[in-house]
């Protein structure tokens, strides 16, 4: 599979965490920035990987439809470092079918893109956020858990 590249953003090292991808250019408000693709597996294959993983496999899982979730924790994938804050610029939408990351706001040249992992899962306290925006949850979790 050949790496997935956008023309409006690009992988570099974060300060959040590790890998991050930053915009390469102005991304106006409303943007396709990039699809998240991955291996399309069945939902029940993605609940096996959800109760043996803890965070670090569910965070790349996204449910397509009622069938298949899409594994996103794949080489090819650039997508998959996109960080999580609590004060996102970003998120992730399905669209037909497709996952793709959509800018929701105006994003300027060299920052972050991230989106709201909005975490559904019980140990979510082994995961802090380490985001930096005054509205941090302090958790990587889901927005109607707090
Ligand atoms: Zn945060």
């Amino acid at each position: 599979m050949e790496t997935k590249k956008s023309e409006w953003a690009e992988v570099r090292q974060s300060k959040i965490h590790n890998k991050g991808v930053f915009a390469k250019k102005d991304i106006p408000k409303g943007t396709y920035i990039i699809e998240y693709i991955g291996r399309k597996i069945s939902n029940d294959e993605a609940d096996e990987i959800s109760e043996r993983e803890t965070t670090a496999g569910v965070i790349y899982l996204f449910e397509l439809d009622k069938d298949t979730t899409i594994d996103g924790d794949v080489p090819w994938n650039p997508a998959k470092y996109i960080n999580h804050s609590c004060e996102p610029n970003a998120d992730s939408i399905n669209d037909e079918d497709h996952i793709w990351i959509e800018a929701t706001k105006d994003i300027k040249k060299d920052e972050e893109i991230t989106y709201d992992y909005c975490l559904d899962t019980d140990d979510y306290e082994e995961h802090p956020c380490r985001c930096g925006s005054k509205k941090c949850k302090g958790y990587l979790t889901t927005k109607n858990k707090e």
